[in-house]
């Protein structure tokens, strides 16, 4: 049987984002920067990280629980070993009614079919230049456009429905917004913009480097005339737009400047099983221990829903109100994967 559970505000447990690996084959600044991330750096280990049966059962524990969306992300998914058999099993489960993944890209050519052929519909590539210099400084000289573009075309060609995420930091690489705009409406593929976020304590961020919902809207009205449209369900992250000519349509994510706690229904599953109810959250709880101390799939249930049930989190709202807040440990973005 499923139930709905709500949390202190009344909002629903919806989407599960399952962290499949805390390592990452990039080292981009604004989430693994190499100087934290470095060759010392103290990866989980193999018999920390939850097993794919494991993985299997929360998701159908999540689903009694009213999860209908899940999304498997990272650090870098495509680095898990056998990922497919995961999509599969996952894909399997009466209730996951979308199933995506969030990737660098860079494997993606190699696993595209596999994936696709394993039940997957959905990708999200992240990708925040067209140009190879630039690109290069903001992923730690680790990837190169060439090579996710080519995942790109070949997810593709064997049918996955594409959104790219560009991740926009002010004199970094807000030049390149309009270019990746007409790359993109060409391609027919959305393109959703995200605003910079203060995630994690590694990452420096100031809200200067924050280009805005409206310095990004502003660009791209300048070359290609935009409208709004609405949304596609209560609680979708991105604002949507479309371009006034050809209609094809982009997204912007603003949880600096516009946030959108009050509908917020993802819950965090991080590699080693804790579970997070933010994105800003300092600790989760430890749900890796129950299942390996063979405790029943009610028990297991009952300790997500009290935890939801207690949730009170609205990190960004309270961040736009108050600056002190961010004073905060806070979990790292490549522990739990955005
Ligand atoms: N490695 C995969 C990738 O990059 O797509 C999945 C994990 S990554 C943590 C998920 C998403 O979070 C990516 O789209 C990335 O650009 C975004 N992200 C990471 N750090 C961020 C930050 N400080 N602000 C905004 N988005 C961030
Ligand atoms: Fe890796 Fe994704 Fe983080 Fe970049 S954003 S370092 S690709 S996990
Ligand atoms: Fe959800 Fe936390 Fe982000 Fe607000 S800050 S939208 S509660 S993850």
């Amino acid at each position: 049987m499923r139930h709905t559970v709500l949390d202190t505000f009344q909002r629903p447990l919806k989407d599960l984002r399952l962290s499949v690996t805390d390592r990452c084959n990039f080292r981009c600044r604004y989430c693994m920067p190499e100087e934290i991330f470095g060759p010392d750096y103290s990866f989980l280990a193999k018999d920390k990280i939850l097993s794919f049966e494991e993985m299997e059962r929360l998701t159908s524990i999540f689903v009694s629980l009213g999860v209908t969306k899940v999304r498997i992300t990272g650090g870098e998914p495509l680095l898990r070993k056998d990922l497919p058999n995961l999509i599969q099993r996952l894909s399997a489960i009466d209730g996951v009614k979308d199933l995506a993944i969030t990737t660098n890209g860079s494997l993606l050519k190699k696993f595209a079919r596999e994936l696709r052929d394993a039940g997957l519909s959905r990708v999200t590539v992240s990708l925040d230049s067209l140009n190879e210099k630039r690109f290069s400084e903001l992923n730690g000289n680790r990837g190169n456009v060439k090579k996710v573009l080519d995942g790109i075309e070949a997810a593709t060609e064997v049918g996955l429905k594409v959104k790219i995420n560009m991740v926009v930091q002010r004199g970094k690489n807000d030049e390149d917004i309009v270019p990746m705009a007409k790359y993109f409406k060409e391609k027919k593929h959305i393109l959703r913009f995200i605003e910079y976020m203060d995630v994690g304590n590694s990452n420096g961020w100031k809200m200067e480097e924050v280009a805005t919902k409206k310095d990004i809207l502003d660009k791209i009205n300048q070359v290609m005339p935009l409208q709004p449209i609405e949304p596609n369900y209560v609680g979708e992250v991105a604002t949507r737009y479309q371009y006034s000519d050809d209609h094809q349509e982009i997204g912007i994510i603003s949880s600096v400047t516009d946030s959108f706690c009050s509908t917020c229904s993802r819950a965090r599953v991080s590699a080693e099983g804790k579970l997070y109810t933010c994105l800003f959250a300092t600790k989760g709880v430890d749900l890796r221990s129950l299942l390996r101390t063979e405790q029943s799939n009610e028990v297991v249930a009952k300790t997500v829903s009290d935890i939801w049930n207690h949730r009170v989190d609205r990190y960004s709202d309270e961040r736009t109100s108050d600056r002190d807040v961010r004073k905060n440990e806070k979990v790292e973005m490549s522990h739990i994967g955005g």
